[in-house]
Formats: structure tokens, sequence, C-alpha cells
């Protein structure tokens, strides 16, 4: 979905493919595993406002269900493609497994820009995709949520069709729902926070303090903002972040040294993450090239935008002083760069650990829709923390065990379970 010749599919397969050797899976295990078990491509007409009819393309992936129902976001992004949704429907399965959560990984997207289209256009997509797929989804067997550019309305559109269609309540097929409207309270935190409490794990195991350190952050979307937030509230700096700008379709980074002032960013910030940087300029923050973030002087990284940013050129520009990249994005780091930074030392809490706070607080707003009773935000906060803490520690300790980076520690965790559920279901 970003960069030209970059194909997320073939990374997440060559990511596994090394994986599978090390567990040592048979041929039939790793072909079933390297590939999704069901995807589904379909056309949605939409009548659009100027009243033209344009079609729009769709995608669910499926990629393995043998812990549990599937779960996964849909994207809404005028990039998307296929192998995008393939290879983040397979993140998804590693990602519940990592965590223990008894679900399966799964993905949907549609190619379309919401920046240009009215939100009844959105609800028409949004409806039409449920539409073309409502047979093979379902509290009990795929359950969606959002990812990019969709939201909460978008997932109750999506709910209140699914409802149509079937002619029953069930607030359990598709999570990420307002709160008061079968959401959880907690969900809009989830990831952003699950970053930082693995974050901290990380930093406890260092016996660096929080107080001392400074962050650089890519992106400032749901995930970032959150992140910061908690971030700041142990005591760390943030003092550059990254975001798009629509407008002259390319990004920037905000730099201030004494730190940036999370409330007042969040005032000159679209709903899409775009902060506005005349604005900002006044409010005496650097406005500084797109890629600027990874080239700070701070000790820890969180690329939290999207897939391909910590890539072989710009891994290269990390600083000395980096000791820890947590990535709250789906795929930022290419195996390259994972070279890169093993090299240097550094310490990688990867994507399917640092930002499964989300799925994981999907999960709980699966379970409370699923029984109609719901948690406050502290228990449901508490509950993550420990979820995201005891899969962080076991991570770490066959990092360490076995003397091996933490992400391929974190996949041979994540694989081993998944392949040995399609074992015992007796698939392979
Ligand atoms: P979002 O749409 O809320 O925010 C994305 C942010 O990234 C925006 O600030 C945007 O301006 C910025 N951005 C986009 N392209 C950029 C670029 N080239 N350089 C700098 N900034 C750029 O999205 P989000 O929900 O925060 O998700 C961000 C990432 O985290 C994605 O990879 C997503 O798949 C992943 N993720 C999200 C969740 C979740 O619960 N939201 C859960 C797990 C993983």
């Amino acid at each position: 979905m970003s960069g030209k010749n970059f194909n997320a599919f073939e990374m997440a397969q060559k990511q596994f493919d090394s994986v599978a050797e090390k567990l040592n899976l048979d041929d039939a295990t790793k072909e079933l595993l390297r590939n999704p078990m069901r995807e589904y491509h379909f056309s949605i007409p939409v009548f659009m406002d100027d009243g033209t009819h344009k079609v729009f393309r769709g995608f669910r992936c499926q990629h393995n269900d043998a812990r549990g129902p599937g779960k996964g976001g849909i994207r809404f992004h005028p990039q998307e493609t296929i192998d995008t949704v393939r290879a983040l429907s397979m993140w998804m399965t590693w990602k519940c497994a990592v965590v223990d959560i008894p679900l399966g990984g799964s993905k949907g997207g549609v190619i379309c820009d919401p920046h240009h289209l009215s939100p009844r256009e959105q609800e028409q997509i949004c409806r039409g995709w449920i539409r073309q797929i409502a047979k093979d989804i379902g509290p009990f067997k795929d359950v969606p949520a959002p990812d990019v550019m969709t939201s909460a309305q978008h997932m109750l559109w999506m709910l209140d069709e699914y409802e149509v269609i079937t002619g029953n309540k069930y607030p359990g097929t598709i999570t990420g729902k307002p709160v008061g409207m079968g959401g959880s309270l907690g969900r809009t935190e989830a990831t952003g926070y699950g970053v930082i409490f693995t974050l901290r794990e990380a930093l406890r195991e260092m016996g660096i303090s929080p107080e001392t350190t400074t962050a650089s952050v890519q992106g400032f979307g749901n995930v970032s903002q959150y992140a910061i937030e908690l971030y700041t509230k142990l005591g760390g700096k943030v003092i550059a972040v990254s975001s798009w700008d629509q407008e002259d379709s390319t990004s920037y980074t905000f730099y201030k040294k004494d730190g940036v002032d999370l409330r007042v960013l969040r005032e000159i910030t679209d709903k899409f993450g775009g902060i506005d940087k005349e604005k900002a300029k006044n409010l005496g923050y650097d406005v500084l090239p797109g890629e600027a973030w990874i080239e700070q002087d701070v000790d820890i990284l969180l690329p939290c935008a999207l897939e391909n940013q910590v890539t072989g050129e710009t891994a290269k520009k990390i600083q000395k002083r980096v000791k820890i990249i947590a990535e709250g994005a789906n795929g930022p780091t290419t195996p390259e760069a994972d070279e890169i930074i093993k090299e240097k030392g550094i310490f990688m809490i990867p994507d399917f650990l640092a930002n499964a706070g989300g799925v994981t607080c999907s999960y709980f707003e699966q379970v409370q829709s699923n029984m109609n009773y719901y948690w406050e935000k502290e228990e449901v906060l508490g509950k993550l923390d420990v979820k995201m803490t005891s899969a962080f520690l076991a991570v770490s300790e066959l990092a360490r065990k076995k003397k091996i980076y933490m992400r391929d520690a974190a996949y041979m965790i994540a694989i081993d379970r998944v392949a040995r559920a399609c074992k015992d279901r007796g698939w392979v």
C-alpha cells in the first residue's frame, strides 16, 4: 500500500518462512499457514451524490481460524491492494495468538478515499460491503473492526446492515462500535496504550526510568495520540511527531525541543490525523520533512503510521542513542531494516505484539457484546494491561533464553500456537 515496489504479503510470507524453518514445520502446515484459507473479492456499486454510479472494490481475507473466529479491521484507502489485505490478515492470526486470545486472523478493505466521499456515500460503501459478505462473517465466524480511515460510525452502519439482513440483534458481529451502541469503553485508547504497556515493560527490563527518556513518533492518528498520552503520563517526553498532509500529498515532521503538547496538537489536527502545518508553525513547532521523525536523537522510536516506513534506507538514519523501537503500526519495518536494527543493538517490540492492544480490547468488546453486559473502563484497561504485560514477558523471556531477536521470538510463540491448533484439529 505504501511504496511503489513494496509488497506487504511477500514480506509477511518471508517473515513466516524464516520462522517456519526455525520451528521445523512440516510442508503441509507451512503451505496452510503461508496463505489465507479463504478470500473474498467483490464490487460495491454506490449511487453517488452527483447522480452518477460508482463501483468500489472490496475485500475480505480470512487467513486462519483454527484458534477461533476470525478477527481484523477494514481499511478504506485509495491504494488498498489484495496483497496488503492478505498480509494484514496473516499478521492478525499471529497477533491474536501472541496475546493468546481465542481468535483467528482476518482483514478487509475497500479501495476508496474517504477524503473525497460524503458521509452518505461512505455509509453506502459500508452497507454495500456488508451485503456482499454478510453470509461469511458473524459473531462466531469472522468479526470485523475499524482500521485506517474507518471509524465507530462506519462500524455501526455495518452492524445495522448486518442486523437488517439477518433480522436479529448480533452486537458481537462487529467491534469498534460507538460506546453506548455495543462498543467497549477503553477501545479508543487500547492500541496506543497497549504499545506503551509493552514499552514500559521493556524499559523496566532495561533498568531505564521512563521519565529520563524522549521519543519521536511517526503518525498522529488513533494509535499515536493514545501512545503519546500514556507515555507522557509515565513521564516520557515526545519531541517530534509526523503526519500526512492531504493538501500537499506529503508528510511533515513537527518538532519541539521541549516536548510536544498533545492537547494543543489535537486541536489543530483533522479527523484523519493530519496536523495543520501553518497553525503548528504559529505555535512554535519546527516543520521538518516527513522522514525527519526517524533521524531524531531520542531514546525511543514509535512508528505509528503505515507499513514500509523503516526501510533499508531510512533505518541507516537512526541515531546511536535510540534504544527501543515499539511498532504501533502494522508492518512498518522491512526485513532489510530489521538487519540494520539488529546490528545497531536496538530492542525491537514487534508490531503484532506492540499493537495487539486493539485486538485484545476488541476481543473484550466481543465478549461483552455477546453477553450484553458491559464493564467499566478501568476494568477493561486493567485486563488489557494484564494481557499485554504477560504477552510481552513471554516473548522477551524466549528472546533472552534463545538469544534471538524479539520479532523472531514473538513469531515463534505465535506460529507455534497456531500450528498446534491446526494439528490438534486434524487439519494437517
Ligand atoms: P489513523 O488513520 O488514525 O492515523 C494514521 C496517521 O498516520 C495519521 O496521523 C496520518 O496523517 C499519518 N500518516 C499517514 N501516512 C503517513 C506518512 N507517510 N508519514 C507520516 N505520517 C503518516 O490510523 P491508526 O488507527 O492510528 O493506525 C495507524 C497504524 O496502526 C496502521 O498501520 C494500522 O494498521 C495500525 N493499527 C491500528 C490499530 C487501531 O486500533 N487503530 C490497531 C492495530 C494496528
